[in-house]
């Protein structure tokens, strides 16, 4: 394998060579560490039989110990310039598959694993598509630092969420390690943090969409009590009735704030909400 760039001036001297500037718009903000890196791949647990897709390769800086672990491994990369550098680094490793597109489009492959340094304008749309499309056994992302807190929130504080309900409706969320600005080229404005999810073997029986509204709905308008909050979205559709039935067989008490309820609260919620016939606006 020829040599990938990892280090600053590595990175550097790569991208003058494909004569391009890191792209703000597709968030290219790589990884220049290379203690960092050692640390999200020990962090990821690759065993024998794995399958791991990696979210925005960029200059393969993680991807090369991905490679070298001989797991098939799977990269989705928008960039044709990063592309092009990384065909020819990986070239003639038949257990490597570079997929050229947005991680958004693309059709995805199955996989145990899955890792990326995430361009921060997509986080949450990535963490969804994966866990709704696909059944992964971990994934672990380089996210910004807030939305880290937020993602490992518990209910009560102010960084808790829909986020942080709908992920860890899925999944436990861990936040292993905040990353300073440094460890990247170019240097982003904020922290960064890597953060682990593990699936639950058994997903939600409700689905995702409608999980998705009802907490939307509940946290619309935070100062408000959950039941006012949920009348109040224009999101639900159902009787106040049904209502006041739901929240009582899902043993909740609409007069507290969305934010003191767990996310296993809102999944009872919700299941009581279909069971009373409600619709939400999609
Ligand atoms: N993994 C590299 C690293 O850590 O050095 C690069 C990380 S950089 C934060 C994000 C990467 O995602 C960039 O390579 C960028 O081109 C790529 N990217 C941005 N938007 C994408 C999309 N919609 N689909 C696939 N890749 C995308």
């Amino acid at each position: 394998m020829a040599d990938v760039a990892v280090s600053l001036r590595e990175v550097r001297a790569a991208l003058e060579d494909l004569g391009v500037a890191p792209r703000k718009r597709w968030g290219q903000n790589f990884l220049i560490d290379r203690n960092v890196r050692d640390f999200l791949f020990r962090q990821l647990g690759v065993e024998e039989g794995d399958r791991l897709l990696e979210v925005g390769p960029g200059l393969g800086g993680l991807t090369v110990s991905l490679v070298e672990s001989q797991a098939q491994v799977f990269a989705v990369e928008i960039d044709p310039a990063l592309c092009a550098y990384l065909e020819e680094q990986f070239a003639g490793r038949d257990n490597f598959t570079l997929l050229q597109g947005d991680v958004l489009q693309v059709e995805l492959p199955e996989a145990t694993k899955v890792v990326g340094n995430l361009p921060y304008y997509i986080t949450s749309p990535v963490i969804f598509r994966v866990l709704e499309e696909m059944s992964p056994e971990v994934m672990l992302f380089v996210v910004q630092r807030e939305v880290a807190e937020r993602l490992v929130a518990g209910p009560g504080g102010k960084d808790y969420g829909a986020l942080s309900v709908m992920v860890q409706v899925f999944c436990r969320v861990e936040l292993l390690r905040v990353l300073p600005p440094e460890v990247f080229y170019p240097r982003p404005r904020v922290e960064s943090a890597a953060v682990r999810f593990t699936p639950s073997p058994d997903a939600p029986d409700v689905p995702p969409w409608f999980l998705r509204r009802v907490v939307a709905a509940a946290f619309q308008q935070r100062r408000k009590t959950l039941i006012n909050s949920l009348k109040g979205s224009g999101i639900l559709r159902l009787s106040e009735a049904d209502l006041v039935t739901a929240l009582r067989a899902a043993g909740i008490d609409g007069r507290r704030r969305a934010e003191s309820f767990s996310p296993a609260d809102f999944l009872s919620l919700a299941r009581e909400f279909l069971r009373v016939g409600a619709a939400v606006e999609k």
